[in-house]
């Protein structure tokens, strides 16, 4: 029953999400507005089953250990980093986000610092502010027409190509996977013809050894003379002191860049980086996918993973336990067991429900490196009974009964 599942939320979650469990019944909600200690969390944990969080509050071990009914913890915001991930596998725990919530966010901020950057209207833009007239129409272009090449062609790569084709720029991407062009995009056979290509190049890449540096010295070589660079993937896949250095010899036209190696804990902290003061430069604190938007998308992704999980059995998109998509049974009383994933803990499961005269209707499994997560459909309402002797299998993790 809905009125019996305890839910948490940390950290003031947007009401979007609050609203969306209340609207699907349930009823014993708890908001709290900031982010609390281990200590105080170890407390709060004990009866809840679902715990809402965003960014600044860490799961830990301890927090895990204590937390004996929560069945999933929902990070409403981008990452999982501040969740320890495998001993939330070890609990059983199910660890949801919403990695690609602001997707479209990211990918309007990219063009509208395309069209300020190739028009030039930061310099511009600051004379005014200092008093300065500066009508000039030297150096400034419409996008139209230009080539936009696109580093990664992932969620957000191809969610630019679409619409800086809708402003008439032609599309070239490149991407270590083979993709598939979007619209007229052409696929570039190197990075380096990319470069040679792009009037604005955009990166959308992870930050994997891969990637490191990408935009270094060396690449920036290949680059048109003029060409504008824009990253707002992650800090380290571009070298600013060698992006600086192409600036300030105007091999580099202008760039616009989100992110940092290193970047302040919060606001009011000192920030430093080579591309200070050069001109058509655009320096923003990695909001490229920050917007009321975005959050609410988030609210609507990480509460549907819980539900789904909570009321289906389904995990897909968790980070802990293995990825399961399941088909309804109609008629059929669903079982989730979550178990180290060792051999025999299938058939120990299989042999206990032919003992006490349950038939298996549907029985579906996933593995992944250390956990084992199998939906069972059995015809007959399970008693307590069967439950306790489920749990009682060698390498059970958790066990829940879902209807
Ligand atoms: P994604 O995983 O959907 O796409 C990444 C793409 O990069 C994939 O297609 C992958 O095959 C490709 N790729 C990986 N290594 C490559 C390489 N060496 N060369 C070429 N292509 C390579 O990711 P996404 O959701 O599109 O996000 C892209 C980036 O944007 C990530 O780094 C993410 O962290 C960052 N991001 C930043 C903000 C922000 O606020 N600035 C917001 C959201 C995402």
């Amino acid at each position: 029953p809905k009125e019996k599942i305890n839910i948490l939320f940390l950290e003031n979650i947007s009401d979007a999400a609050v609203q969306q469990f209340s609207n699907a019944g349930y009823t014993s909600i708890k908001k709290l507005n900031g982010a609390i200690s281990e200590a105080e969390l170890i407390k709060e944990i004990k009866n809840v089953h679902i715990l809402g969080i965003r960014s600044k509050t860490n799961i830990t071990a301890a927090v895990l250990q204590a937390a004996t009914k929560l069945q999933a913890i929902g990070c409403f915001c981008i990452g999982v980093n501040q969740v320890d991930v495998e001993a939330a596998a070890q609990h059983g725990v199910a660890v949801f986000n919403a990695p690609y919530s602001n997707t479209r966010s990211v990918a309007e901020l990219v063009l509208g610092a395309s069209i300020m950057l190739i028009r030039k209207i930061v310099d511009k833009n600051k004379a005014a502010h200092e008093g300065k007239w500066m009508k000039d129409a030297t150096g400034s272009h419409e996008l139209r027409g230009k080539t936009i090449g696109i580093i990664g062609y992932g969620n957000i790569g191809s969610q630019v190509s679409v619409l800086a084709e809708a402003l008439g720029m032609k599309v070239l991407f490149y991407d270590s996977e083979t993709k598939l062009p979007l619209g007229n995009a052409a696929d570039s056979k190197s990075l380096k013809e990319l470069l040679q290509k792009a009037d604005i190049v955009t990166l959308h890449v992870p930050e994997i050894a891969s990637t490191q540096h990408l935009i270094n010295k060396t690449t920036l070589a290949h680059c048109k003379q003029g060409a504008i660079i824009i990253n707002y993937a992650r800090g380290t896949v571009v070298d600013l002191k060698a992006l600086a250095k192409a600036i300030e010899s105007g091999k580099i036209g202008g760039a616009a860049v989100d992110v940092f190696p290193i970047e302040p804990e919060k606001n009011g902290d000192s920030f430093t980086t080579p591309l200070q003061h050069l001109p058509n430069v655009i320096l923003t604190p990695h909001i490229g996918g920050s917007t009321q938007e975005a959050q609410s998308n988030i609210g609507i992704d990480v509460s549907t993973k819980l539900f789904n999980f909570l009321e289906k059995g389904i995990s897909t998109g968790s980070h802990s336990i293995p990825a399961l998509a399941l088909p309804p049974q109609e008629g059929a009383h669903r079982i989730l067991h979550i178990h180290n994933n060792v051999p025999g803990v299938l058939s120990s499961i299989n042999t206990l429900l032919s003992k006490n005269n349950i038939n298996i209707l549907g029985q579906y499994l996933k593995t992944n490196d250390g956990t084992g997560y199998v939906v069972l459909d059995v015809d007959k309402n399970i008693s307590k009974n069967a439950i306790e002797l489920l749990r009682s299998v060698k390498g059970t993790r958790k066990v829940r009964m879902l209807y």
